[in-house]
C-alpha cells in the first residue's frame, strides 16, 4: 500500500467503473488536506504537482517529504507529477522520487508527441513510475484563476489516432480532450461523451479528464461511466480555499495566520471529500 504508481492505482478503474480522484498539492497545507481525507475515508488517492505549480515550493525538499509523508500512510496513494513540459523537468521528477510522470507534448505535432512520450516510457521503466501522455488539446492554462475558457471542438482527441497513440508510445494513462478546459469554464461545458466512448472502445490503457471545473455532479458520474478512470482536481480546491478565506476575513474578527490555514484546509477537505463520493472511488483492498 502506501505509495504506488499510476499503473496500479487506476488497474481496477475500467472494469469496476469508477475514477480515482487526482488532487494537486501546490503546497504543504493543500497535500495534508488532501492526504487527511485518504487517511480518514481511507480511499486513494493520486496527490499531483505540476510543473507550473514548483515556483510555490522547494521541489527538492517537498517531493521527499510527501513521499515521506505517503509511505507512512496506511492508503494507497501514486505521486503523480502532472503536465511536465519537457524531458528535463519530467526527468528531474523520475529522480525526485515521483512514482508517476505526465509528459505533456499535446501542443507539438502529433510524431514529435510520439517520440517525445516515448522517451519518457523508456526512462520511467527504469524508475518502475508510470507515465500519462495527452493527445488532442485541453484548453486554458493550468493554474490560469482568472479567466474562463470555452473548449474548442478542434483540439478534441482523435480516436484512432489515439488508439495509434497509444500502441507507438506504452503509456499508461492517456489524457484526452473532450470538451472541458484547465481552469474556470466560459458558458456551460459539454461533454463529448461518444467520443469519450469511442475511445475507450479503442484503447486500452486507462483514460484521464483533466479540467473539471464547471462539471455538474452528473456530467462527472457520465464520464466515470463512459470510461474516465482519473479527473484531475485544482482549480475547485484552490478558489475553493481561497474563498473560505475570503469569507473569514470579511467577517472582521482578529485572526491570526493558523486560524486561515485551518479554514482553508477543511475547505479543501470538504471538497475532496465530495468529489470522491461523486468519483465512485471505493476502498482498494490491495493494490
Ligand atoms: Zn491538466
Amino acid at each position: 500500500m502506501a505509495l504506488v504508481t499510476l499503473e496500479e492505482i487506476l488497474r481496477s478503474t475500467r472494469k469496476e467503473k469508477y475514477a480515482v480522484g487526482s488532487f494537486n498539492a501546490a503546497n504543504h497545507s493543500m497535500a495534508e488536506a488532501i492526504l487527511s481525507v485518504s487517511e480518514e475515508l481511507g480511499l486513494p488517492v493520486i496527490l499531483g504537482l505540476a510543473e507550473v505549480q514548483f515556483r510555490y515550493v522547494d521541489l527538492e525538499r517537498f517531493v521527499p517529504y510527501l513521499r515521506q509523508r505517503i509511505e507512512g500512510m496506511a492508503t494507497p496513494v501514486a505521486l503523480h507529477l502532472d503536465h511536465g513540459l519537457s524531458l528535463e523537468t519530467v526527468y528531474r521528477g523520475l529522480d525526485l522520487g515521483f512514482s508517476s510522470v505526465m509528459i505533456d507534448a499535446s501542443s507539438f505535432p502529433y510524431e514529435e508527441n510520439v517520440a517525445l512520450t516515448r522517451q519518457v516510457v523508456r526512462r520511467a521503466r527504469s524508475y518502475g513510475a508510470s507515465v500519462e501522455a495527452e493527445l488532442g488539446q485541453v484548453g486554458g492554462g493550468e493554474g490560469n484563476l482568472e479567466q474562463g475558457t470555452e473548449a474548442d471542438a478542434a483540439g478534441y482527441t482523435d480516436p484512432s489516432q489515439a488508439r495509434d497513440f497509444v500502441e507507438n508510445t506504452g503509456i499508461d494513462a492517456l489524457a484526452v480532450s473532450i470538451g472541458t478546459v484547465h481552469g474556470p469554464f466560459k458558458g456551460k461545458p459539454r461533454l463529448d461523451l461518444e467520443r469519450l466512448a469511442e475511445i475507450r472502445s479503442l484503447v486500452e490503457v486507462p483514460l484521464v479528464l483533466h479540467g473539471g471545473s464547471g462539471l455538474s455532479e452528473d456530467d462527472f458520474r457520465r464520464a466515470v461511466a463512459c470510461g474516465i478512470s482519473k479527473i484531475n482536481v485544482f482549480t475547485e480546491t484552490s478558489l475553493g480555499a481561497a474563498g473560505a478565506l475570503r469569507e473569514l476575513l470579511a467577517k472582521g474578527t482578529p485572526l491570526g495566520y493558523p486560524d486561515l490555514t485551518t479554514a482553508a484546509e477543511k475547505r479543501i477537505r470538504d471538497i475532496v471529500r465530495g468529489q470522491l463520493r461523486v468519483f465512485g472511488t471505493p476502498a482498494l483492498k490491495s493494490v
